[in-house]
């Protein structure tokens, strides 16, 4: 039986860091077209339009995959870094 994605995501391990967000919004962003790039680029789907246009994001769950800095940089992103080391994702066998 094959596993949905979120089957395959719940296998692995995240370890959240509360003092270090690895990766920040441009909050001035105005970008709509932009911010709708990024909620369909992200695997993990850790982006979320929300109805007044602004971006919802929380960076527990982030894969590092590296595919919103490449979709839409520094026009929603004011940061994009990995996490501290032995923080972040612990993948397992996904
Ligand atoms: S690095 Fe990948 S998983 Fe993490 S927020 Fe960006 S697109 Fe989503």
């Amino acid at each position: 039986m094959a596993m949905s994605i979120d089957d395959k995501l719940g296998v692995n391990r995240f370890h959240a860091d509360d003092n270090y967000a690895h990766i920040l919004l441009n909050e001035a962003c105005t970008d709509m077209e932009a911010k709708k790039k990024v909620v369909m680029a992200c695997p993990a789907q850790l982006y979320h339009l929300q109805e007044d246009g602004s971006l919802r994001f929380n960076y527990e769950g982030c894969l590092e995959c590296g595919t919103c800095r490449v979709a839409v940089g520094k026009t929603v992103l004011k940061q994009w870094n990995h996490p501290m080391g032995g923080m972040g994702i612990e993948f397992r066998c996904g």
